[in-house]
């Protein structure tokens, strides 16, 4: 049978020839080591750049009022199906046979949530159908086309998913991910470029990264590779380096796991996000259902949520702050909303039971003068959050605190 590889090459790893030269590299190493590659490409560069899918999704903005999200799901769609063309001629250019296809085609079936659309199944008949001409198939990711047959995309980071899905459906030997830094860092290296990469981690430490706004991969891919047993390896395209292995505990070895000195793996953060604090009526008990139940209904997700007899305190996207206060107008209870924040998160899935890891969140914060607003946390992380603009002092102070450079 044959060794499956899927590979997975985000925007900015498809944007020039040069990079795509270096996707090339790859993929020919991957069939020098008696793989055989499945390419799954997101759409080309990043804002600004022609073919990207933030300068495709201001077209329809530009057009004034909302475009349905059909249209706007058909039009983002076109940008991986661009990436898909261009970097399967590029290989036949180089003598390979390769296969452009699009979700659709290669079977990713979605349900019909447009924007953020889950996958269903996936029905990889042309994928290898292509394998089996001695094809490479090339994929568009971000997409795929629901069972009412319309073209769907799967939201931001989409492309990890479809990279995911495919390589558990397609039982690949491992699943790639290049992108443009050389793998999991111990914080986002563009505020902190001090951050170092991680050689290892398990699916649960990096779910959870993800999880709390490391956007190196998207949560869910994580979460479909972890189900599916595959291992996940983040390189950098420009690089030979190894970069991250992500795998299951039981794949690292046990004498090198040190979950008592090295309760936190890493520093995450999220950006632009909104706090209110709400004094429900006195004495009523179903505050907190009717509250969160009027968020649902305006399809708000919170987050950060705390709920006690006389204050309920949660966090939104920034984005969703006007749909927020709405919702909060319309139950009349007192509140207070303040934007411009951020969420910085302690992860480690070693950090469960281990005492006195708040204790040093909370010194390194107040040391470095910044106030804590809230926190939350989970059995893998600890979340404060705090002003947007102490951000990167926040992330460099918790950094410093847990010696994470000091691997
Ligand atoms: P792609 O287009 O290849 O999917 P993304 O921009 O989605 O790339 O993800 C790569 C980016 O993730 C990096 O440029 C980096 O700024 C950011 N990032 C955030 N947290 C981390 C982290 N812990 N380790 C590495 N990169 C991180
Ligand atoms: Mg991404």
């Amino acid at each position: 049978m044959d060794r499956i590889v899927v590979q997975k090459f985000g925007g900015t790893s498809v944007a020039t020839e040069e990079l795509r030269a270096c996707v090339a590299r790859h993929i020919e190493r991957a069939i020098s080591e008696g793989l055989r590659p499945v390419v799954v490409v997101s759409a080309m560069g990043r804002a600004g750049d022609p073919y990207a899918t933030d300068t495709l999704l201001q077209l329809v903005q530009e057009a004034g009022e909302s475009a349905n999200g059909r249209d706007v799901d058909l039009l983002l769609s076109c940008g991986e199906v661009i990436a898909t063309v261009v970097l399967s001629r590029f290989l036949t250019r180089r003598g390979h046979v390769a296969r452009a296809l699009t979700g659709a085609q290669a079977g990713l079936i979605t349900d019909g949530r447009f924007g953020e659309a889950r996958i269903l199944r996936v029905e990889p008949r042309r994928v290898l159908e292509a394998l089996a001409a001695g094809e490479i198939p090339v994929i568009a990711g971000f997409q795929g086309i629901s069972q009412d047959g319309e073209v769907t995309t799967l939201g931001r980071g989409g492309s990890d998913t479809s990279a995911a899905a495919l390589a558990v459906a397609l039982s690949a030997e491992a699943l790639e991910v290049y992108t443009d830094v050389d793998g999991i860092k111990t914080a986002d290296p563009r505020l902190f470029p001090e951050a170092v990469t991680l050689e290892r981690a398990t699916y649960r430490e990096v779910a959870e990264l993800a999880h709390v706004g490391a956007k190196i991969i998207h949560p869910r891919a994580v979460e479909i590779a972890m189900k599916g047993k595959i291992p996940i390896r983040i390189r950098q395209t420009t690089s030979d380096a190894p970069g991250t292995l992500v795998c299951d505990d039981a794949l690292l070895d046990p004498m090198e796991a040190e979950p008592e000195d090295r309760p936190v793996t890493g520093i995450a953060h999220i950006v632009d996000r909104c706090q209110a604090v709400v004094s429900p009526p006195a004495g009523d008990s179903s505050a907190a259902v009717q509250l969160f139940e009027a968020l649902a209904a305006a399809g708000i997700s919170a987050d950060m949520i705390y709920v006690s007899p006389d204050r309920i305190a949660f966090i939104v996207a920034g984005n969703l702050e006007g749909r927020m206060k709405a919702v909060l107008q319309k139950l009349g209870w007192p509140h207070a909303v303040t934007g411009g924040l951020a969420k910085v998160s302690a992860v480690g899935a070693g950090m469960h039971g281990v005492p006195g890891v708040m204790a040093k969140i909370a010194r390194a914060l107040h040391q470095a003068g910044i106030e804590i607003l809230q926190t939350t946390d989970s059995h893998a992380n600890i979340s404060c959050l705090i002003r947007e603009e102490e951000v990167s002092k926040a992330v460099s102070a918790l950094h410093r605190e847990f010696a994470l450079g000091k691997s």
